[in-house]
């Protein structure tokens, strides 16, 4: 753990931000290490730094890194060094809070990401042909007590949500299993609308539909 001391940006009073390299699932509530909170006037905001997520039930480890950050080596290679250890680990990379709440949601839904992205894909390819004033900027897989939907980001900064059935992941499960197999993992990939997309694009080439 770090101490990083910060202004705050309402009050001017210092505020000591702990950070963490690593943090374990369990920790994610009682520490928020990605929460600034100033206890003198009361601001929170936010933070996400280079660090690493331990998701044990799911042997997950998730690389946070923030938008246009360097890579910092030594917390990547620490991780690197983590999954030579242990081979049943699976590994991510997020570059969001938004991203990490959403992986961290699909891991306690017993859900695999890589459809989770393909089931987006094909929402937004829905959207687009049936509603084609809506320019989607980015999806997030969300639940609520109805169930799953997908929160809509469009680009004039309004959102809409579709209801997900919980069926339509075990349909595109059978549909992209074979297609998966034969995509390369590796580590610390990150799963996104891009990386959706070359599936997609070799699952249409060997003409599937
Ligand atoms: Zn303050």
């Amino acid at each position: 753990m770090s101490l990083i001391q910060i202004t705050c940006p309402q009050c001017q009073n210092i505020i000591n931000f702990k950070s963490y390299e690593t943090i374990q699932y369990d920790e994610l509530l009682s520490l928020a290490p990605y929460s600034l909170k100033c206890d003198h006037c009361g601001y929170v905001n936010s933070v996400i730094y280079q660090s690493i997520v331990k998701y044990p039930q799911q042997s997950q480890l998730i690389y946070v890194l923030p938008p246009n950050e360097k890579l910092n080596d030594e917390l990547f290679n620490k991780g690197l060094g983590l999954l030579q250890q242990d081979d049943t680990l699976n590994s991510r990379l997020v570059t969001s809070e938004n991203e990490l709440i959403e992986k961290l949601l699909i891991l306690n839904s017993d859900l695999d990401d890589r459809i989770v992205e393909l089931v987006k894909l094909e929402a937004h390819h829905f959207v687009k042909q049936n509603e084609p004033q809506f320019n989607i900027l980015h999806m997030l897989l969300n639940r609520d007590k109805e169930g799953f939907f997908l929160a809509l980001f469009l680009d004039d900064g309004q959102s809409i949500t579709l209801e997900v059935d919980p069926e339509v992941f075990s349909i595109a499960d059978r549909k992209y299993h074979q297609i998966l197999r034969e995509f390369e993992m590796s580590a610390f990939i990150q799963i996104d609308a891009s990386w959706g997309q070359r599936v997609m694009d070799s699952y249409l080439k060997q003409g599937g539909q």
